[in-house]
């Protein structure tokens, strides 16, 4: 069944409130008529950079009033939108896709439905999901990861610690970064069907799937241009969570029996002692 929210005409104010408004993340079409409707009718648009949204207004034919609202913003600036919401109709847009996924917000929202006042989503694009839809990989259960850390150290740490769920992994990645990423999942998550989905919704969007090394000798030869969603097929079911001694195995190559057990706990939720035990087991054996 079709839901709608009640909803003034078109020429009368909106509601006050808060409206999360998705943008499109390449092409311009995806934008939704919801979308259109909200940015034509609100009293402010409340953006990251009023560069990048009035491009978007200006190709809808929309002038709109902007202003700028990053993490950056301090706490007296976001004090300030949260009154122009009590006031009027605030959409919040980020430069791209679906507000505060990887993207400013969370705060803006968090404050808002404190606040009392009407918080409300217009869902779009979002690279993440769209990237998912054109992978191929299992998508019944799927983890968002955000961005993969900068820093090798970290960045291994996470793939181990995400690594062990039976869920189609998702980051979001750079072309710069992208061989780093997948020579890190080559050591970490060896073996794992991988799919990287480029320029999503634009001309030269694509998507190629492989494991690590077939991507990396890819790449490496064609270094990638654009925005770029990475994911990383789930564990196979040898690696059950419940059996963590593949995983102290592996630890242990590296690290002490103390060091192991303390991954392999934050990655599984099991008792560190218990683990501890095992590591120190497996260590003598
Ligand atoms: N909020 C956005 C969303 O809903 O997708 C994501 C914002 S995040 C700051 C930007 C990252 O999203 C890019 O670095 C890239 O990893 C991914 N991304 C955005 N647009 C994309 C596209 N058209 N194709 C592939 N990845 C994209």
């Amino acid at each position: 069944m079709i839901e709608t929210r009640p909803k003034s005409p078109v020429s009368e104010p909106l509601e006050q409130g808060l409206y999360i408004v998705a943008t499109p993340i390449g092409n311009l079409g995806d934008i939704t008529l919801r979308a259109v409707d909200i940015l034509q009718r609100c009293d402010l648009v409340a953006c990251e950079d009023t560069r990048v949204t009035g491009k978007l207004l200006s190709h809808l034919g929309i002038s709109a009033k902007m202003r700028r609202y990053d993490d950056h913003s301090s706490d007296g600036q976001r004090a300030e939108l949260i009154e122009a919401v009590r006031a009027g109709a605030v959409a919040l847009v980020s430069d791209a896709g679906t507000p505060l996924i990887s993207d400013p917000g969370a705060r803006l929202v968090r404050d808002a439905r404190e606040a009392g006042v009407v918080v409300t989503t217009l869902p779009g694009a979002c690279a993440a999901i769209a990237g998912l839809t054109l992978a191929g990989l299992p998508n019944d259960r799927f983890l968002f990861g955000g961005f993969l850390p900068v820093k090798e150290k970290a960045r291994g740490e996470v793939l181990r610690e995400l690594g062990v769920t039976k869920a189609t992994l998702i980051f979001y990645e750079t072309g710069p970064r992208l061989v780093k990423s997948l020579n890190a999942i080559a050591g970490e998550l060896a073996g794992r069907q991988i799919a990287v989905a480029r320029e999503l919704t634009k001309l030269h969007e694509e998507c190629r799937s492989g494991i690590a090394e077939e991507l990396i000798e890819h790449y490496t030869e064609h270094p990638p241009k654009g925005e770029i969603v990475l994911l990383i097929g789930p564990a196979p079911e040898d690696v059950a969570v419940g059996d963590p001694d593949i995983l102290l195995r592996e630890a242990l190559e590296e690290m002490s029996p103390s060091k192991a057990a303390a991954q392999v706990a934050k990655a599984t939720g099991q008792d560190r002692k218990a683990l501890y035990a095992r590591a120190v087991e497996l260590k003598t054996a």
